[in-house]
């Protein structure tokens, strides 16, 4: 009897207008993936305007292994990494970005941390070369997805990670239109382990988020995986409620004691009233948020759309 091949690895890399990084990324990539036994790479043109494509199917034509997925437009690299999830056949699978932010050589680091016995295996970019706002933010937006998938990480915007099928699978079953694939999969995963990996400033190239992105990122991530914010909105509501009874009264005694008092009052009261004019908007703000998604879904548009897949000796 033949021995079973060793388990495949697939790399999956969402790429968006990444020209002057693909040649450097796929020779250091090449020579790292040539150390392991059984592996393809799959690349995911998000929509690309220059010509990262022809640049992506030049190395798929000279490999095999390689294949590269076409959305039709521009999708977001959630979405495209969702695509390469769904294309891919790996036992283990490695997402890394296109940029060489994150070093291919880290990878059989990720992949002896699976071998450890987790599910998913996170980078953690301990060293991270971005912008200071950028890693302020990100500070922010790592406490509170930790709290709310309720998997502590340091690094929940790091893109180089490895996880198991059973975890890619189920995150490609959920099709999540605004999906948020590292708390996604986390909340799926019995163990996850987050390691120190190098992090390197983009190589060339501009970075595709914007502050604006980036917000949009988080509120997403913020409605898409807790009911906490409408939760801690109606506990607060009770508060106030009976925090106004106790001030009712308060006022009551005022007024039997002392008897009526002239303007006081009225100020008092535009206080109040301006608090609860606030606090209405934050509600509709919220609900308008919950309502959005259910539309989102309910529309069942696809979350992307895959064109073509080009292997090594496909027509043009
Ligand atoms: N990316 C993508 N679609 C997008 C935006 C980005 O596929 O709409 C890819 C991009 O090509 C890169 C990775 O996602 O491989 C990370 O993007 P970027 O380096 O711009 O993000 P940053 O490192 O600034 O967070
Ligand atoms: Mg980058």
């Amino acid at each position: 009897m033949s021995e079973a091949p060793a388990p495949l690895v697939s790399i999956v890399i969402p790429v968006y207008n990444e020209s002057a990084n693909l040649t450097a990324l796929w020779r250091r990539l090449s020579a790292v993936v040539a150390e392991l036994p059984n592996w393809e790479v799959v690349f995911v043109d998000d929509g690309s305007r220059d010509n990262s494509l022809a640049l992506l199917r030049d190395i798929a034509a000279a490999n095999a292994r390689v294949r590269v997925v076409e959305l039709a437009r521009n999708f977001g690299q959630h979405a495209a990494i969702l695509a390469g999830f769904r294309e891919c056949r790996g036992e283990v699978v490695v997402t890394l970005d296109a940029d060489l932010q994150n070093p291919p050589e880290e990878i059989p680091r990720l992949l002896a941390a699976i071998d450890a016995g987790n599910d998913v295996v996170g980078g953690w970019r301990a060293e991270r070369q971005d912008q200071a706002y950028r890693r302020l933010a990100s500070r922010l937006h790592n406490r509170v997805t930790s709290l709310i998938v309720g998997v502590p990480m340091h690094d929940y915007g790091c893109m180089l990670r490895a996880y198991r099928r059973h975890i890619v699978d189920t995150v490609v079953e959920c099709d999540e239109k605004a999906a948020f694939i590292p708390a996604l999969a986390n909340s799926f995963a019995k163990r996850v382990a987050e390691i120190e990996v190098g992090h390197d400033e983009r190589a060339g190239g501009q970075s595709k988020y914007n502050l604006l992105r980036l917000a949009q990122l988080s509120l997403n991530l913020l409605t898409g995986f807790s009911l906490l914010p409408i939760q801690i909105l109606s506990i607060t509501g009770i508060v106030i409620a009976l925090l106004d009874i106790a001030f009712a009264g308060v006022l009551a005694g005022h007024r039997l004691i002392y008897g009526p008092q002239q303007e006081g009052a009225m100020w008092t009261l535009f206080a109040v009233l301006f608090f609860f004019v606030g606090l209405l908007f934050l509600a509709l703000g919220l609900i308008g948020e919950y309502v959005g998604r259910i539309y989102l879904e309910v529309r069942r548009r696809p979350t992307y759309l895959v064109r073509a897949v080009h292997e090594g000796n496909s027509a043009p």
